[in-house]
C-alpha cells in the first residue's frame, strides 16, 4: 500500500512526476484538475457549478472537491494506493482528508515562484490521454503531437499568464500554509524542484524507497 501526495505550487511538476510514479509503482494518479474538468465536460450538476470556478482560476469550494476525491479513492483501482496530484489545497480539505485516511508520504516540490510562470506558459497537454509536455523543457518527438497516443497537443485556457499569476497568488495564500500541517504530522519530504525532470524523479523514488526500506 502506497498513498502519496504530490505537493507544490502550480506548474512545479506534480503532474509530470505523478505520471512517472504511477507507471513505476502501478498505482493510479488522481489529478484533481482532470477530475474537475471531466465533471465539467459531462455537464453534471456538480460539473456546472465547478465550471464557473475553474474559468476564473478560483479554488472550488472544499465540499465539492472533497466529494469528488472521496468518490475516486473508493474505486477498486485504488486498493493498493494512489498518488494525489493537486489535492488537498486548503486547510479545510486536509482536515477532511485526515478523517478518512492516513497518507504515507507527502512529496513537497520546492521551486522559486518566478520559474513557474515560464513552465506554465510553455506547458502543452494531450487532449486524449492527458500526458504533459513543455515546449522547451520536455518537448514531444514531433511538434504538437503526443508521443504516447499520437493525438494533438493543446494549451490549457488557464495557462495564460495572468491566470497563472492568479493561481500562484492563491497558492501562496491558501495552500502553502498546509506545509506546516504536514510537518507537524512528520510525513513530508522536501524535493528540490529546480533539478530537471529526471533529477526530480530520482529524488522522489529515493524518498519512497527510504521510507519503505
Ligand atoms: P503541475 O502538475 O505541478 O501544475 P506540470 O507537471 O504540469 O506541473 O509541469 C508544468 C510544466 O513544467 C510542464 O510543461 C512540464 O513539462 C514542465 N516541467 C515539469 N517538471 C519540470 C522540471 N523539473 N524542469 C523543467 N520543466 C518541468
Ligand atoms: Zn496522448
Amino acid at each position: 500500500m502506497l498513498k502519496l501526495i504530490l505537493f507544490g505550487p502550480p506548474s512545479a511538476g506534480k503532474g509530470t512526476q505523478a505520471q512517472r510514479l504511477s507507471k513505476k509503482y502501478g498505482i493510479p494518479q488522481i489529478a484533481t484538475g482532470d477530475l474537475l474538468r471531466a465533471a465539467v465536460a459531462k455537464k453534471t450538476p456538480l460539473g456546472m457549478k465547478i465550471g464557473s470556478y475553474l474559468d476564473s482560476g478560483r479554488l472550488c469550494p472544499d465540499d465539492l472537491i472533497v466529494q469528488l476525491m472521496f468518490d475516486r479513492i473508493s474505486k477498486s483501482d485504488c486498493a493498493n494506493g494512489y498518488i494525489m496530484d493537486g489535492f488537498p489545497r486548503t486547510m479545510g480539505q486536509v482536515e477532511e482528508l485526515d478523517k478518512v485516511t492516513e497518507i504515507d508520504l507527502v512529496l513537497n516540490i520546492v521551486v522559486e515562484l518566478e520559474a513557474l510562470v515560464e513552465r506554465a506558459v510553455g506547458r502543452r497537454i494531450c487532449g486524449e490521454c492527458a500526458a504533459v509536455y513543455h515546449v522547451k523543457f520536455s518537448p514531444p518527438k514531433a511538434e504538437g503531437v503526443c508521443d504516447e497516443c499520437g493525438s494533438a497537443l493543446v494549451q490549457r485556457d488557464d495557462d495564460k499568464e495572468h491566470t497563472v499569476r492568479n493561481r500562484l497568488r492563491i497558492y501562496t495564500e491558501e495552500t502553502a500554509p498546509l506545509v506546516e500541517h504536514f510537518r507537524r504530522k512528520g510525513n513530508i519530504i522536501d524535493i528540490d524542484g529546480s533539478a530537471g525532470i529526471d533529477g526530480v524523479f530520482d529524488q522522489m523514488v529515493e524518498a519512497i524507497e527510504r521510507r519503505e526500506g
